[in-house]
């Protein structure tokens, strides 16, 4: 019997996205031992259970009630109960259900251990040949387009990929305005990851529009390539921005102040102060340069 002041661990199981085998050994053990499993939908993964002759009880444990839900699975663990959480496919946490119940775990003092495996952001990104050395990952696009294209036009000086779930019934929108705030990126377009139908559509990304025009079903990961003409050597504080927005060609120092407040996510009026300084140091250098 277990310690009753000892409280049981919070597991953060990744299940399969698509692909039944791609569930690890490791993920099968701790759904067989733990007392109990929160899951979105029950039906959805008694199925995956059954397949595997796991016979662990489910609770359900979703978006809409997560808050509430947390509270009560918080108590079970303190009362020393082994838990494990996960979603309808992939890693829990990642656009999916989870934070509340780990934060509210971590908050309490419970143990907290990922049991690592399948997620469509990885899978994509390890299917992509990117050579860049990071990733902006968004999840799901905000749906409303004005929303959406504000994100894109925040993005879109970022010298990463830029990778996005997106729905079959949103990807033409999501595609078009890609297009009209990034220009004509490369991009890839995967469906159905490790599923029968799986398939990866590359290319220009009007090509990729053109491909979805007539619709298209499945899941998605869209991942958008860094812009090729960005400079790589953007720096990241404010006086080497200044300096750097400075040399770029036909930049004034109201347009950069407006950019360097974006990157840096800093008041106008404390980037415009700075930029004053300066941008007339600069100018005063370059005419004593001149005139010695
Ligand atoms: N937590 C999950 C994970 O780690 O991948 C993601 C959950 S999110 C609610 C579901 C979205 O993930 C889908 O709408 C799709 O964009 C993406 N996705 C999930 N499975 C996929 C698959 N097999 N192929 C492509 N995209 C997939």
């Amino acid at each position: 019997m277990k310690n009753a002041h000892r409280p049981g661990t919070l597991y953060i199981v990744a299940t399969p996205i698509g692909n039944l085998e791609d569930i690890s050994a490791r993920a099968l053990h701790t759904l067989e031992t733990v007392s109990l499993i929160a899951c979105e939908d029950t039906r959805h993964s008694r199925k995956l259970l059954s397949r595997f002759q796991i016979s662990t009880p489910l609770t359900s444990y979703y978006r809409e009630k997560e808050q509430y839900k947390a509270g009560i699975l918080i108590n079970k663990l303190q009362e020393g109960q082994d838990i494990a959480l996960i979603s309808d496919a992939g890693t829990p946490g990642i656009s999916d259900p989870g934070a509340i119940l780990v934060r509210q775990a971590r908050a309490a003092g419970i143990a907290v251990i990922p049991i690592p495996g399948p997620s469509a952001l990885a899978a994509a990104l390890s299917a992509a040949g990117l050579e860049e050395n990071g990733f902006f990952f968004g999840g799901f696009p905000p749906a409303k387009k004005g929303l959406r294209c504000k994100l894109f036009q925040g993005l879109a000086a970022l010298p990463f990929p830029l990778v996005f779930y997106e729905s079959p019934h949103r990807i033409k929108s999501c595609l078009q305005d890609c297009l009209s705030t990034f220009g004509e990126r490369q991009a890839l377009l995967f469906r159905e990851l490790t599923k029968i139908h799986e398939q990866c559509l590359d290319g220009p990304l009007s090509q990729l529009l053109e491909q979805v025009k007539n619709g298209v079903r499945g899941e998605l990961v869209l991942i958008i390539q860094a812009d090729i003409n960005a400079p790589a050597d953007k720096p990241d504080n404010l006086d080497h921005l200044l300096a750097w927005y400075r040399q770029q060609p036909g930049m004034k120092l109201k347009k950069a102040v407006q950019l360097i407040a974006a990157d840096l996510d800093l008041p106008r009026t404390q980037v415009y102060r700075a930029a004053l300084e300066t941008w007339h140091r600069d100018d005063q250098e370059s005419d004593s340069d001149e005139s010695s």
